[in-house]
């Protein structure tokens, strides 16, 4: 009998989920919500260990009820500014004897000071570790992609767009002090082309015709990144990536000439909705010396022209900003605000800077400066935890308020939507046109939670002996839902 292993992120009682946007976002009903209605690691979990149970985002009574159903193993996968919740279900689990072990995975599973709590911590991702206890191998370079599917939604709750996630490669080794990803997994790993591409057929075959890719660092490994980007043409997606600038300058305009390309399969002109749509960088900072102090090792001038590029052609911009290096003052990052808001992204997330632990910059600001903060919340971003030379707490939230106001203001959106709506049309004309109309129609019809999560039907990794003893796969068929 396989061991009963339940998986599941933190819970949540109020129905409000959490949106990716909602903290950079100042106005409630001019602005896009992005909300986060599936863990992604829990997924690929399940996808390629289809014995485990997971529940993503139960309520306190639901997690209770599932306690009771007695497990082996209960697993938390959980990120840092939920840990006091999740230490809260490590107690009610450790009060039932219905329970076994404890483990714990993702980013949060990373602070030393709680990882006595559990039986067994997991660094990375943890498909390869966890197979064994189910009599599979899995080889960390050979996952297969679940289904991701989201939505972009107003406030009105009419929803804008469906996509399907993607990571292509999972895990960045390029060692930003202030990034906790080197430590999770910091040799990036490509997820095979052929599972990208069964996620990608899955994808059209539910008519979603746009992709995000969601890797840490997108074109890390850089032939599979082509290959990932020729694929993606091949099934006339639209798709946008989250890359360093530095990768983007030099592919830009090759990607926006596929678009011109005529469609591989129905051999008709360039007039489609397909391609390159546009891109998310970490700008980080427009100090040179902030990035090489935080060992970003990009130029900020690039990271700039790099964005100008984009914006040339009409494509999409999202910037990642920080505030609250040991430096700054009020009055520098005022100026600096100014100039970031100039740039005018569609999207802009600023952080303040923020040591987590097992990174460079804990140590650094620690043994410089302390960190005070106790409560694991206000490691979120969005408040100072630590002693700034020249700022107090309380006045770097307002500065951080105020900034947010400025480049995220109530016509953002509206621009943002006039950018995607124009860059349709110039590309496609009035097929590009339609294509929005149709994305926004079948965002509005799908079932994005379904009771079951939705996995690609295939056969599980089994063990080498398995496999070679021709064993049939049959009888742990996932169905797809
Ligand atoms: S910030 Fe981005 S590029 Fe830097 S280490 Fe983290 S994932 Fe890699």
């Amino acid at each position: 009998m396989p061991p009963k292993v339940l998986f599941t992120t933190v819970y949540k009682n109020s129905p409000e989920l959490y949106d990716y946007i909602g903290a950079n976002a100042r106005s409630k009903w001019l602005r896009f919500y992005w909300p986060r209605i599936q863990s992604f690691g829990l997924r690929f979990l399940k996808q390629n260990i289809p014995e485990i149970e997971i529940m993503e985002y139960p309520t306190w009574d639901e997690y209770l009820k599932r306690l009771n159903e007695g497990w082996d193993v209960v697993g938390f996968s959980f990120y840092l500014n939920e840990t006091h919740e999740i230490l809260d279900m490590v107690e009610a689990a450790r009060t039932k004897k219905e329970v076994g072990e404890l483990w714990a995975g993702n980013y949060g599973a990373l602070t030393p000071e709680i990882q006595d709590r559990f039986d067994k911590i997991f660094v990375g991702y943890a498909e390869e570790a966890v197979a064994p206890y189910f009599d599979r191998k899995i080889d960390k370079n050979d996952v297969i992609h679940p289904p991701l599917i989201e939505y972009l939604d107003t406030a009105f709750h009419k929803k804008l767009n469906i996509y399907g996630i993607m990571f292509t490669t999972r895990g960045c080794g390029v060692g930003c002090k202030f990034c906790q990803t080197p430590r999770f997994c910091n040799h990036p790993h490509p997820v095979p082309i052929e599972s990208l591409e069964r996620v990608i057929a899955y994808y059209k075959e539910h008519d979603i015709n746009v992709v995000v890719i969601e890797d840490e660092n997108f074109g890390a490994r850089r032939k599979h990144a082509d290959q990932v980007v020729e694929l993606l043409d091949e099934y006339g997606m639209v798709w946008g990536c989250m890359a360093r600038a530095d990768y983007l300058r030099k592919k830009i305009d090759e990607w926006v000439e596929m678009r011109m390309r005529p469609d591989p399969r129905s051999g008709t002109d360039g007039r489609q909705m397909k391609g390159f749509a546009g891109a998310a960088i970490g700008i980080e900072n427009l100090h040179q010396e902030r990035l090489d102090a935080i060992n970003k090792r990009e130029g900020t001038e690039d990271v700039l022209e790099t964005i100008r590029l984009l914006q040339s052609y009409g494509l999409g911009t999202v910037g990642y900003y920080m505030i609250g290096f040991e430096d700054d003052t009020k009055k520098e990052i005022e100026t600096d605000i100014k100039q970031l808001a100039g740039l005018k992204l569609d999207i802009t997330q600023i952080c303040i800077l923020t040591p987590l632990p097992q990174t460079v910059l804990w140590d650094e600001i620690e043994e410089r400066y302390g960190i005070f903060e106790k409560d694991w919340h206000k490691f979120d971003m969005k408040h100072l935890v630590w002693n700034h030379p020249n700022i107090p707490p309380e006045e770097m939230e307002d500065i951080l308020d105020k900034s947010l106001r400025k480049v995220y203001n109530r016509l953002t959106p509206i621009r943002t939507s006039f950018r995607v709506w124009a860059n349709a049309y110039r590309f496609a004309g009035l097929v590009g046109v339609r294509a929005i109309k149709s994305y926004i129609t079948r965002a509005n019809e799908f079932d994005f939670r379904p009771e079951k999560p939705r996995l690609l039907e295939t056969g599980p990794h089994l063990l080498d002996d398995e496999k070679s003893s021709g064993e049939t796969l049959e009888k742990d068929l996932q169905p797809a839902v």
